[in-house]
């Protein structure tokens, strides 16, 4: 008999504590992967979260050989995973790892500063068993924040940063960055 397997998403803005939930969901698994994008330089080889926890991770630019052999595979930051970046289809990769019973745990920022959808978080929503939507605290205000917004305008949409260059804002107060 097939195990089966299953895909859970964490998607929200910035400083929302999705590594926090990654770290958290890998935690009861004994055979866990955690991936993150070669592209994201931060935090060296570990999944990091705001409140101190961490957890050891490869930084990718391809899918694993030796994937398959994990009950359990986390991906933080899925939305850097895209050409030239990544080598491959990781939304196709990780939905095959389900096929083959896996258990897939993945976060990501479901849109860009600009409020545009990242592409790969969308085609991954459409084919997840659950979708957990995170907030942060709005930067200006306090409440319920779901967007990023990037403080200066550098020109790219994948650039990744911390506080230095974004924010959570709420519907009311996100805003274009400013041009230089
Ligand atoms: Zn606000």
């Amino acid at each position: 008999m097939v195990r089966a397997g299953r895909l859970t998403l964490f998607v929200g803005p910035m400083f929302a504590g999705k590594s926090a939930h990654l770290i958290a969901a890998a935690l009861p698994h004994v055979s866990s992967l955690a991936l993150k994008p070669a592209f994201d330089k931060r935090d060296g080889a570990e999944l990091v979260s705001r409140d101190g926890t961490h957890l050891p991770a490869r930084s990718v630019g391809e899918w694993p050989d030796d994937a398959a052999g994990f009950a359990h595979i986390v991906l933080d930051e899925a939305q850097f995973m895209v050409a030239p970046h990544y080598e491959g289809d990781i939304v196709n990769q990780l939905l095959a790892a389900r096929q083959k019973g896996a258990i897939v745990t993945v976060g990501g920022l479901d849109t860009d500063y600009r409020r545009v959808p990242f592409e790969v978080m969308t085609r991954l929503a459409d084919a997840a068993d659950e979708i957990i939507h995170l907030q942060a605290r709005c930067h200006v205000c306090g409440c319920g924040a779901r967007w990023t917004a990037k403080i200066h305008e550098t020109g790219h949409v994948l650039e990744t940063g911390d506080q230095e260059l974004y924010e959570a804002r709420c519907d009311e107060h996100w805003t274009l960055p400013v041009s230089e």
